[in-house]
């Protein structure tokens, strides 16, 4: 069971963070796996790391999710490398903060381009390779942000995050027919160089929230990623599961004990 040898694996966003979070756990399982971002430098840092964790290939492409093109050229280094896409982690997004009131059209675009059209896009370059897989799995990162909660100063990314599970939903059914399940986890305050960004107090904030105690590792996005990879997860399409730590059901911050 489980068995995610032989496996090619995409993750965009896989150089820092939850996305690298999710490479390693696959590398570990022994899938072949390609991270791509920006940054050469942190690329190059995280295909070394990620080389030295398991027995398949590891692919480092630096490419723009927010550029169709660079999604195509992207799509095709890994095919001609592994032969293949099996399964696609869209999962690279930015959560810059911008108050409504203040708010500029340029900021609300920058983060619907990288995070609903650079899922998007990624999804479309790698399809033909999806459907070819005969096993083609898709996994989104969304957020509890969004679909379950809000957060003041993060209403354009909350509505970015909505939006993937809009375009999964529909994604989910166009595809079940071609083997491809398409699902989203939805991270909770997952401990990331992004999320060290947001300062003490905000991190000190949400640990207080969360009924577990911690903030999530950037693996446990992972461990739920790869099970949504196997064979066995098969027949789950459509779906948007938070790993989170508890940290969306208190009704309160008294629910929540020390
Ligand atoms: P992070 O540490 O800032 O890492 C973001 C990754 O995405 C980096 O590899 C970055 O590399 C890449 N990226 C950003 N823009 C890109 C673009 N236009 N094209 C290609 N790659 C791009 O962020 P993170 O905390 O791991 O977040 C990853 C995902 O999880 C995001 O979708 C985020 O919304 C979601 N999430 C995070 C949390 C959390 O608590 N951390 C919670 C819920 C959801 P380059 O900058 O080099 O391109």
């Amino acid at each position: 069971m489980f068995d995610l040898q032989s496996t090619a694996v995409l993750v965009t966003g896989g150089s820092r963070g939850i996305g690298r979070g999710i490479a390693s756990v696959f590398a570990e399982a022994g899938a072949d796996v390609a991270i791509a971002a920006r940054s050469l430098v942190d690329i190059d840092a995280a295909v070394a790391d990620l080389d030295s964790r398991g027995a398949g290939k590891i692919l480092g492409v630096q490419a723009d999710v927010c550029d169709p093109m660079s999604c195509a050229n992207l799509a095709a280094e890994v095919i001609n490398t592994f032969g293949g896409i099996d399964v696609v982690c869209a999962n690279a997004g930015i959560f810059p903060e911008a108050p409504l009131a203040t708010m500029t059209p340029a900021q609300l675009a920058e983060v619907l381009d990288v995070n609903v059209k650079g899922n998007i896009y990624t999804v479309q370059a790698c399809l033909d390779a999806l459907i070819a897989s005969g096993r083609g799995r898709v996994i989104l990162t969304s957020s509890i942000t969004g679909p379950i909660t809000g957060f003041p100063g993060w209403s354009h990314y909350g509505a970015s995050k909505a939006a993937q599970l809009g375009f999964m939903r529909t994604a989910a059914i166009e595809l079940a027919s071609q083997g491809i399940t398409v699902n989203a986890v939805l991270p909770g305050n997952i401990f990331t160089e992004g999320l060290a960004d947001m300062g003490e107090d905000y991190i000190a904030g949400m640990t207080r929230a969360i009924p577990a105690g911690a903030l999530g590792k950037p693996e446990d996005i992972g461990y739920l990623a790869a099970f949504l990879a196997t064979k066995e997860a098969g027949y789950i399409t459509g779906q948007a599961i938070a790993a989170d730590g508890g940290q969306v059901l208190p009704e309160s911050p008294d629910a929540v004990r020390p």
